[in-house]
């Protein structure tokens, strides 16, 4: 191969193979060595216009640390890294690296594995590393739900000297990114992030409900100068069909929180996945785990192509011992004291629109029932706003998460805010621009000017390191 043609061709990642990871959570995917992250960050153009860093929610300049680990540098690579990305532990393992999908290399052949050289860059570089606030404003924030939206937003505000509370429902934080399976991420990915706030001034309280023990209101009559809403999208969405709510018809979100917490889950030897997103791609691959020697099927109402799981996701399912049910919908739940089966419309698609997009429609008089002792819904999440007043405003949109106005995410309540995200690092974008919006506000309200965002390691840390005759990419704001 010569060396114009190797570089249009990606380093391989190992991974476990099918039928042994299927037995256990090992984690499927292995990182780059040292050698193999330099070559495949060797691949990168290092582009003048990086449509990679313009493409990530928090424009994570990753094209500097692609260029630092293609010199052996994976201190500086990981220092560059975790100094805008405060989550880059988790996102090395579970970001659905839009980055990726907009790199110029995916044209020419594959995209460089943007997401798989962080994790080698934090994995074989030095991130034990601490943020530190600035001088403290003396001033309390509150945020309820301790998801990447809430944490980002408190890392951003406690930079800037804020003291900042994080008031959550579960026992646990991390939101629902806490459901992700771990075999695509060791549960303690989250923690090692969080370490890296040990000098904030940051207080996590659990086990409180907002609506039953206290509301974003009260928390303002308590004296917090401002309250962030980031309750995500934690309520399972129901077709509203019969037979729904029998026993064994479980909540996909439920399902996946209760094993990662390492609470007893029975499923029965039949089981039936309903959605085509990658929550129901991480229901079928977790029964398949729990349940060995189940048959384990996926049933949804659109093709492959149309389905909403990441290609990655999907590949890896494969090979997995999975049934992929496609253009099913459902329309019923069989059974009287237990599930005995659901009953399924068939659909077909019909010709694309302008837009190119294939509807489904169903094809009269066609039905298919598929056999099973256990259903897990997994058509989606809703918030729940039980115990939230009107008078906030919060409305839940088809997103899923309650969000205040669009400039600002402030809600129709004067220092109440609220937002949420799609994935981990839109969650996390969110946060941002929340916490820049109650810095301002409660600047304006305090006659200063915003405060500038702090270096996160510290006033006088040295600049970030970055390759020879690097360029700030056009696209950083
Ligand atoms: C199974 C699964 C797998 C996923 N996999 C990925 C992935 O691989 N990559 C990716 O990028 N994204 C993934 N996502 C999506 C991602 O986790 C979410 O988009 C992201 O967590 C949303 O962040 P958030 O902070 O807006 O909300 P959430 O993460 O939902 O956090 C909201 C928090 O608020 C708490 N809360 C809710 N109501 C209240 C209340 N009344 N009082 C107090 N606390 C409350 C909740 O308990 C929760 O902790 C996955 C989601 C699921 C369910
Ligand atoms: S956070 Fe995600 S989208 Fe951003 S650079 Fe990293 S892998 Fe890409
Ligand atoms: S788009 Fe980004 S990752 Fe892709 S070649 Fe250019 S700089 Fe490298």
């Amino acid at each position: 191969m010569t060396d114009a043609e190797s570089r249009y061709e990606r380093i391989e990642i190992p991974e476990e193979h099918p039928e042994d990871r299927v037995n256990d959570f090992r984690e499927v995917l292995h990182s780059y060595t040292r050698e193999e992250a330099m070559l495949e960050a060797q691949r990168c153009l290092q582009c003048a216009l990086p449509f990679c860093v313009e493409a990530c929610p928090i424009t994570q300049d990753c094209r500097g640390y692609i260029g630092l680990v293609a010199h052996g540098q994976f201190d500086a690579a990981a220092r560059l890294t975790l100094r805008e990305n405060p989550l880059a532990t988790t996102l090395c393992k579970v970001c659905y690296h839009y980055c990726e999908d907009a790199c110029i290399m995916r044209g020419r052949g594959v995209p460089i594995a943007i997401r798989h050289i962080k994790r080698a860059a934090l994995e074989h570089g030095n991130s034990n590393l601490e943020y530190r606030h600035s001088a403290p404003k003396h001033e309390r924030i509150a945020i309820i739900g301790a998801g990447p939206a809430g944490i980002m937003a408190a890392w951003e505000l406690c930079l800037r000297g804020y003291s900042v509370t994080i008031f959550e429902k579960q026992s646990a934080v991390g939101g629902q990114a806490g459901a992700i399976p771990h075999y695509r991420m060791p549960h303690h990915e989250l923690l090692i992030d969080l370490q890296r706030f040990r000098d904030f001034d940051l207080t996590f309280s659990e086990g409180k409900t907002a609506g039953v023990d206290y509301t974003p209101e009260s928390l303002l009559a308590e004296g917090y100068r401002a309250v962030f809403v980031a309750i995500g999208a934690s309520k399972a969405s129901y077709p509203g069909i019969p037979g729904e709510n029998l026993p064994c018809v479980l909540p996909a979100l439920d399902f996946l929180y209760d094993v990662n917490q390492g609470r007893p889950v029975v499923l029965g030897k039949r089981i039936v996945v309903i959605g085509g997103g990658d929550v129901a791609v991480d229901a079928v691959r977790t029964a398949r785990r729990i349940s060995p020697g189940a048959e384990v099927t996926m049933a949804y109402r659109r093709t492959r192509g149309e389905s909403p799981a990441g290609e990655e996701e999907l590949r890896e399912t494969e090979p997995e011992g999975i049934a992929f049910r496609w253009l099913l919908s459902p329309l019923k739940v069989l059974g009287t004291d237990r599930v005995e089966g659901v009953v399924f419309q068939e659909m077909e698609l019909s010709a694309p629109d302008a837009s190119g997009r294939r509807a489904v429609r169903p094809v009269e008089g066609r039905t298919v029932t598929l056999g099973c002792d256990t259903v897990i819904m997994a058509i989606g999440e809703k918030a729940d706003l039980t115990g939230f007043r009107p008078e906030l405003g919060l409305k839940i949109g088809n997103k899923g998460w309650p969000e205040g106005r669009p400039a600002d995410y402030m809600t129709a309540v004067e220092g109440i805010f609220a937002a949420g995200g799609r994935s981990v690092v839109h969650a996390m974008a969110a946060g941002t621009r929340a916490a820049d919006a109650i810095d301002a506000y409660l600047a304006r309200k305090a006659g200063r000017p915003a405060t500038p965002k702090p270096d996160p390691y510290g006033e006088g840390a040295s600049p970030p390191q970055v390759p020879d005759g690097y360029s700030s990419p056009v696209w950083k704001p």
